[in-house]
């Protein structure tokens, strides 16, 4: 880990996303790699305690969460588990699929997906996320209000995108608040290390290997990793399951996590980002590690490289 992150670090490539305004005053230079295991042990190298909003990374386990409550096969009718090949905040991809999200991992998707959490209330419904997405990571998330309050400043793209769900009747409440508890899941604080540790629970079948916690069942976990690994990484999900060859998923401040089912979980932070909108560093990263430690899934041998 410490040869991988010493062989990017003086990587430049890409740039640090800047629609949300907040975003932009991320240091370019933060470069951060943590690893834990399925059996509870983790190391880190890099800026692995620097905090971070988690972003799209939250769509994984926001969409674990409601798999566990409303099933495999009402969650693939309702959200769909195809790529879109588009962009993470595309309406295309919504008109040319016939009004149907496509997956539960760029904002279409995800907005649906948020609007199916359980919850008499929005302060249930919010707590449902914040606790699911805590257990996952095995402390208590705190929000970052400061990029919370900047992204529903210039949020109207996301709240075009609810509106048009619900148009088409795939959101049945009130789709600005909808967007209010997605942007607020999207600005959860998390680190490296915790980042790491959520991918370790999944790569677990649903227990958090270091506190013990059963956060989604085993089935649960392979449909999330399955859907990660054909749509997780945007509309560059191919290359990266390509190159890298296991489910990841990235957020637009620069995390990425990735799982080796059964085994552990990587994950990376570094702001810049490449055109889809994935970690520059983060990619390079992660694939080094996985062709280091034999991790690719389509392997037939567990041999480097
Ligand atoms: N909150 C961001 C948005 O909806 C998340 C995007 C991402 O990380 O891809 O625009």
């Amino acid at each position: 880990m410490r040869e991988t992150h010493a062989r990017y670090a003086g990587l430049t490539d890409g740039a640090v996303a800047d629609y949300i305004p907040k975003l932009a005053e991320a240091d370019p230079d933060w470069f951060g790699i943590s690893l834990a295991s399925a059996t509870g042990r983790s190391f880190s190298v890099g800026d692995a305690q620097q905090e971070f909003s988690i972003q799209s990374i939250s769509k994984a386990f926001v969409y674990a969460l409601v798999c566990e409550s409303l099933g495999h096969d009402l969650m693939r009718e309702r959200i769909g588990v195809n790529n879109t090949g588009l962009p993470f905040n595309s309406v295309m991809a919504i008109e040319l699929n016939g009004g149907h999200t496509m997956n539960p991992m760029v904002n279409a998707g995800a907005l649906a997906t948020t609007g199916l959490v359980p919850g008499d209330s929005w302060e249930e419904k919010w707590d449902y996320i914040h606790r699911g997405l805590s257990a996952f990571a095995g402390r208590d998330l705190e929000l970052d209000e400061e990029v919370f309050a900047s992204e529903m400043e210039t949020n109207l793209r996301n709240m075009g995108i609810a509106r048009l769900l619900q148009s088409y009747g795939h959101i049945s409440i009130d789709p600005m608040r909808v967007t209010e508890l997605y942007t607020r899941q999207c600005s959860l604080r998390v680190t490296t290390e915790d980042l790491a540790r959520m991918g370790a629970t999944l790569a677990d079948g649903g227990t958090n290997p270091v506190t013990g916690a059963e956060v989604v069942s085993p089935a649960v976990s392979r449909d999330v990793l399955a859907v990660m690994a054909t749509t997780g990484m945007y509309e560059a999900s191919g290359d990266w399951l390509f190159e890298v060859g296991m489910p990841g998923k990235s957020g637009v401040a620069g995390g990425i996590v990735t799982i080796a089912p059964g085994k552990g979980s990587l994950a990376t932070f570094s702001p810049p980002l490449d055109a889809a909108g994935n970690s520059v560093r983060g990619i390079r990263a992660t694939r080094h590690l996985s062709h280091m430690l034999g991790l690719n899934l389509f392997s037939s041998t567990a041999q480097p490289g």
